[in-house]
């Protein structure tokens, strides 16, 4: 049987909206993207707003649950991400290879998205790089494009905003497992900014919990941090008078400093090994230059 919704993209395929897909996702700033049925799709063509078709079978015909209520479901999927309105449109096709380091990445963000299974345990992907190399970006493409093709559900949180909306809970009478508990069963959870917390016990037994859990639970977790993983991969040092990075002056004297191991702990350090590919995202000049024109978001 063929996937009903690629039904909905032929039906749809001269759509300049939505290319086809049948859905549109929408930026608007202050809150997290939402994605609704392209106008092409507004009154559905092939039942007619019903919800069911009639197909032939040995004879007769049957009634079929329609292919936009797999679209409705899909963008419902989308929509509970939470992705932040700068990435709102971030996607695989929008992402660009301008290094060997992005197509690398990309490709290993795109198997994982193609391979995995709700059924068997699929290993994530750690992006490790200075910021605005485009990892959220692929963060979010990965979550996109499995709720949307495949209805898989996602979440994404910045590690340091999760630890504040626990701490504001605990004024609330909410404990952290309730602040916890939908990240811990989502099928696949993208956690961003890993290691700039300021790495207190307390910070690291969250994310122990979190992570610690999700691996036992045979679910896959995505990760993204601007910490290198060895002091000799940190970025070299500027050069007086010869400007090379971008990133803030308080970024730079961390970065330097430290490694993604000194940031979380060795203990979280060896379980993120166990649960992911390490893979770089840093081109490794200035990125600045390469950015101007693009008309891309960058994370
Ligand atoms: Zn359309
Ligand atoms: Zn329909």
């Amino acid at each position: 049987m063929p996937d009903p919704v690629d039904n909905a993209n032929a039906s749809a395929s001269a759509c300049a909206d939505c290319g086809g897909s049948g859905y549109v996702v929408e930026q608007i700033l202050g809150a997290t993207a939402r994605a609704r049925r392209c106008a092409c799709q507004a009154s559905c063509p092939r039942c007619e707003e019903t919800g069911y078709v009639l197909v032939p079978q040995g004879g007769s015909t049957v009634a079929q649950v329609c292919s936009c209520r797999h679209l409705d479901e899909r963008i419902a999927v989308f929509n509970q991400i939470a992705i932040p309105a700068a990435v709102a449109r971030a996607s695989f096709e929008t992402f660009k290879s301008w290094s060997p380091d992005h197509a690398r990445a990309r490709a290993v963000a795109e198997d994982f998205a193609r391979k995995f299974r709700r059924d068997a345990p699929t290993k994530g992907y750690l992006l490790y790089g200075r910021p605005g190399a485009g990892k959220t970006h692929l963060l979010v493409a990965t979550l996109r494009w499995l709720a949307l093709e495949k209805g898989v559900s996602g979440r994404y949180v910045e590690f340091m905003l999760l630890l504040s909306e626990i701490k504001a809970g605990f004024d609330a009478n909410r404990s952290h497992m309730d602040i916890l508990r939908p990240l811990l069963s989502v099928p696949v959870l993208a956690i961003d900014e890993l290691g700039k917390e300021r790495g207190t016990e307390w910070e690291r037994s969250m994310l122990d919990e979190l992570i610690s859990r999700r691996f036992n639970s045979g679910l896959a977790t995505l990760f993204a941090t601007n910490y290198f993983l060895r002091p000799d991969e940190n970025p070299v040092r500027e050069e007086p008078g010869k400007h090379v990075r971008t990133a803030s002056p308080e970024w730079r004297r961390d970065a330097e400093a430290m490694t993604l191991a000194q940031r979380v702990g060795d203990r979280i350090y060896s379980r993120l090994n166990e649960m992911c590919t390490f893979v770089k995202l840093d081109p490794g000049h200035d990125l600045r230059k390469d950015r101007a024109g693009s008309g891309g978001f960058w994370g």
